[in-house]
């Protein structure tokens, strides 16, 4: 989802950059702090699109207690540490409920953050969401190759 479709809600929000707790590699450097739609109590970390290069999808995809969302699991590249999961496909109500347009999510437990930065006329800034690059054009996502989900969302957050 691109950021200019992006609701109002998350606009301000700071973009935050994941490293896996395990071995400090940079596993996502447009993240958002987000809460389980299912389960208000856990805290979790979302993307919309991680580096290529930092994690892989592994194992079979399966579904949680919560509600009937595909998931796989996402496991940094550098230790092998699950670092949160992938909704490969999302159900009915997740896509129904407002939610920020993100099918990545990292455990809040796998994964520490730093405020992402940038560069303004008034110095440096902490970067929020209306700021941040379209992923096609985000330096740091560099080599990836941005694959879409072939999901509808559009009906979310108008
Ligand atoms: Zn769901
Ligand atoms: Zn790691």
């Amino acid at each position: 989802m691109s950021r200019k479709t992006l609701h109002p809600t998350f606009q301000n929000k700071q973009v935050l950059c994941l490293e896996c707790r395990a071995c400090g590699n940079c596993v996502c450097t447009r993240g958002m702090r987000a809460i389980l739609l299912a389960n208000t109590q856990v805290e979790l970390y979302s993307t919309d699109i991680p580096p290529e290069e930092a994690v892989d999808l592994v194992g079979d995809h399966y579904a949680t207690n919560n509600c009937q969302c595909r998931i796989k699991d996402v496991a940094c590249l550098q230790c092998g540490s699950l670092v949160g999961y992938h909704v490969m496909s999302p159900c009915k109500s997740c896509l129904l409920s407002c939610n920020n347009g993100h099918f990545w999510m990292y455990h809040s437990h796998a994964v520490s953050t730093v405020n992402r930065a940038r560069n303004s006329r008034k110095g440096v800034q902490l970067m929020v969401w209306k700021h941040l690059p379209e992923a096609e054009v985000d330096p740091t996502l560099a080599a990836t190759s941005v694959s879409s989900l072939e999901i509808e969302t559009d009906e979310c957050c108008r």
